[in-house]
């Protein structure tokens, strides 16, 4: 399968100040990634970039197999951004704003009003068409955002921050919305909402000073969410020095009715030793459950250290 974003060893300096420092990666149709990282970490930079909004300072860009610096006309055909302001024009309706947007994407006239009423549809917009875009709510606005993103059926969609500032319902109609994107087109999202992640994308990259320090699957990463304790419930406990003594155990903390959180030194897997050290010994297990590492954890141990100037806490 041909790769729909390629970035290679991507530099952005602002001035003297490297805001994007090597970073590569490839993605395919059907990929949702999700862009991860503080304030000022260069998602906003690196999506600007690969948008064609701003030149790299190195590095090569390929958009569904077109060089974006020596083809950028064609390369931005395969393109739709939703920016972290969407450019949006709130004295015009909503059909008005798309209509005019599928003109700028180069949909021909006769053509344009169809495209205008299939992205209504598929942004849930139909009833809206009328409406003046500066009377609508904030989710709704941040629909007809997406809508301009994808009205010319761009094989690749980056969206930075889209659920920012909106209602659960919204953001749970958002993330559906950009699910259904990501059957078609390959999917950038930035977001600093963790669950967000989770649930919506199947790729995740984790940039901290401008550097990736984390590209993986998410289904890969929540697997090797190391587990770090384990909750132990006994009908029968032994004294708590036995417990102690088990293989890979650091330190014990008795919770009620004969439970225990047992913390496990780094790099062991003792789940099955406890459970055969208290089958053997007669302890009467009834409960045995791995605690992992949240991907909060993860995240903030990836991006601990040294804030970037400038950034935000
Ligand atoms: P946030 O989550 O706050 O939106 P971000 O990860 O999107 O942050 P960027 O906006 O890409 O980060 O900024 C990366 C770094 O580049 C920051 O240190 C920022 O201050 C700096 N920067 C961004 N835009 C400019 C600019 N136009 N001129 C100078 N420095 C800039």
């Amino acid at each position: 399968m041909t790769a729909l974003v390629e970035v290679e060893n991507l530099y952005r300096y602002y001035g003297i100040r490297c805001a994007v420092e090597d970073v590569s990666f490839l993605l395919e149709r059907g990929d949702v990634l999700g862009f991860l990282g503080p304030n000022g970490a260069g998602k906003t930079t690196t999506m600007q970039v690969i948008a064609g909004s701003l030149a790299p300072s190195a590095g090569c860009i390929r958009v569904a197999g077109v060089d974006l610096l020596e083809h950028p006309l064609a390369a931005k055909a395969a393109l739709g951004y939703l920016p972290e302001n969407p450019p949006l024009y709130r004295e015009l309706s909503v059909d008005e704003y798309l209509f005019y947007c599928a003109r700028l994407n180069r949909i021909p006239r006769n053509e344009a009003t169809g495209a205008v009423a299939r992205v209504k549809q598929r942004c849930g917009l139909t009833q809206m068409g009328r409406r003046l875009i500066g009377n609508l709510s904030k989710g709704f606005q941040q629909r007809v955002g997406i809508a301009q993103a994808i009205i010319h059926n761009p094989k690749v969609v980056i969206l930075d921050e889209p659920t920012v500032g909106l209602d659960p319902i919204q953001i749970r109609e958002i993330r559906e919305l950009i699910r259904e994107l990501g059957e078609e087109h390959a999917v950038i999202l930035s977001t600093h909402i963790l669950p967000e992640v989770q649930s919506v994308c199947n790729r995740v990259q984790i940039i901290h000073q401008g550097r990736l320090v984390f590209s993986d699957t998410v289904h890969r990463m929540v697997e090797h969410l190391e587990i770090t304790g384990l909750l132990l419930g006994l009908e029968q406990p032994p004294h708590a020095d036995a417990l102690a003594s088990l293989p890979g155990v650091s330190h014990i903390e008795p919770l009620d009715g004969h439970r225990y959180r047992l913390s496990l030194q780094p790099g062991t897997d003792s789940v099955s030793a406890v459970a055969a050290y208290a089958v053997d010994a007669g302890w009467g297990l009834r409960e045995l459950t791995p605690e992992r590492r949240s991907l909060e954890q993860v995240f903030i141990e990836l991006t601990a250290g040294e804030q970037p100037s400038g950034a935000v806490a």
